[in-house]
């Protein structure tokens, strides 16, 4: 390391990890680079919100370079990462190259389809705003293609809704959905009732929302059933094709298949040459960085470790947010000549919303369900907008939204076809 300038990080990702790394570095002397593909940092766990009409892209996104304005040691590059060459300390860029002196590698997961990647066509999964865009577009245009539909089958597939997989976004989406037809599209249309519509939540083991406890998840399937969703649990998919979900022999005839069941680490950690686990992330060291590479720290839902039990951690925000701050702390001991300390998560807990004033909580030394658990979740994400100055405002359009049924202009989607060109 070249002595006589201040040492080079780079960070890429801009999610909950690298963000929070990039603002714990403020006041180490280092030069923070940070690169993501998206101009926006994005606050994941409101994006079915987005997907079901409940709330706009900017209430839950926010420009990175905005958020670092008044950081002076913070850059901020809107590029591509390509691959790392440890060898060389660089990262290959789409177009360029950047060297470093340390990296933090938070370039988060992707959608998984187990193999079967010609499934994600006809079921799309949920990571970016455009995906909860398009996957707005599909809920809406399958009520508004049912409404002029004659055929009663044709009509009833059109109204029938398939999430593939029960985990908190396939929940908490499904319970959406049911909401939306059941209360907010209820009286806009003529020909169709949308309330007659089909929710089905399949999942493949023998319960919903597997990471929370069994009662909670009980109480989750109650409460989605009382919204009207099927939850259909024991019903792994061994088939997905457009318009048409197969479980075994068992067949499902859906307009609308949203894929909820798998994520896999960002490809990005293939380059480091360093061992993985069977979704792609990262065996990291107790102190976050790469075997062998004290100067590269893997953290977030690209890094794979276990707590003191041997669980290994969930990949959810809070495990992002705390190793971002973690690398964060032994970039500025390693430069101080210190030694680096382990992680040690402090769990906080999981919750997962299911509808108006209903949620699941599980919280250390307390487990909630109904509208407690839906008070703790609305105020845990009034918290954690982070950079959002405009949170309270956000949570208020969308607690308006779930008391009055109002989508308003969020209700406003593409045509159903190919535009026709301008011929003025
Ligand atoms: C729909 C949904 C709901 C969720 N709900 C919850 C919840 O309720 N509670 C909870 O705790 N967690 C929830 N999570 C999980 C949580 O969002 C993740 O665990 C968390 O975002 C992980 O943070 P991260 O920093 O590792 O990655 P991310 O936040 O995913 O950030 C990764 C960043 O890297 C960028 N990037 C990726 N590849 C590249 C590349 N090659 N080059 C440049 N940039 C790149 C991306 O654009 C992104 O900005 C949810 C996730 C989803 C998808």
């Amino acid at each position: 390391m070249d002595r006589s300038r201040k040492p080079q990080v780079v960070i890429l990702g801009a999610g909950f990890g690298g963000l929070t790394a990039a603002r714990a570095l403020a006041a180490t002397p280092v030069r923070v680079t940070v690169v993501d593909r998206r101009n926006h940092h994005l606050f994941q766990p409101l994006l079915y919100q987005v997907a079901t009409a409940a709330l706009s892209p900017g209430d839950i996104a926010y420009p990175i370079r905005s958020i670092l304005r008044r950081q002076r040691n913070a850059t901020v590059l809107l590029a591509d990462a390509v691959s790392v060459d440890p060898a060389a300390r660089e990262v290959a860029l789409s177009d360029g190259r950047l060297g470093y002196d340390f990296l933090v590698l938070a370039t988060g997961s992707r959608d998984a389809y187990f193999g079967h990647d010609d499934w994600e066509k006809a079921a799309p999964g949920l990571k970016t705003l455009d995906d909860a865009l398009e996957i707005r577009r599909r809920i809406l245009l399958a009520f508004e293609k049912a409404e002029r539909e004659a055929n009663p089958e044709r009509r009833k597939a059109l109204l029938t809704f398939a999430l593939v997989g029960g985990g908190p976004t396939g929940a908490e989406l499904a319970g959406a959905i049911a909401e939306i037809s059941r209360h907010v599209l209820a009286s806009d249309f003529r020909a169709i009732d949308p309330r007659e519509a089909r929710i089905v939540l399949l999942e493949a083991s023998d319960r919903i929302l597997p990471a929370f406890p069994p009662e909670l998840s009980a109480k989750a399937s109650t409460a989605l059933a009382r919204l009207g969703v099927e939850v259909r649990t024991g019903t792994p998919v061994t088939a997905i094709r457009p318009g048409l979900v197969e479980a075994g022999r068992e067949r499902l005839e859906a307009e609308t298949i949203l894929w909820t069941a798998g994520v896999a680490a960002s490809p990005l950690a293939r380059s480091l040459g360093a061992p993985l686990d069977r979704a792609g992330r990262v065996l990291v060291e107790p102190d976050l960085t790469v075997p062998g590479r004290p100067e590269i720290f893997v953290i977030g839902d690209l890094a794979f470790l276990a707590d003191r039990t041997g669980k290994p951690l969930p990949g959810v925000a809070q495990v992002a947010i705390q190793q971002g701050r973690h690398a964060a702390r032994n970039i500025d001991r390693a430069l101080r000549g210190a030694t680096r300390l382990p992680f040690r998560y402090r769990d906080r807990g999981n919750l997962a919303v299911l509808g108006r004033a209903a949620a699941v909580a599980d919280l250390p030394g307390l487990r909630l369900a109904g509208f407690p658990a839906w008070l703790v979740w609305c105020f845990v994400h009034i918290l954690y907008l982070i950079g959002f100055r405009n949170r309270f405002l956000v949570m208020f359009e969308w607690a308006w939204a779930y008391l009055t049924w109002q989508r308003g202009a969020r209700l406003i989607t593409e045509s159903a076809g190919k535009p026709e060109p301008d011929k003025r």
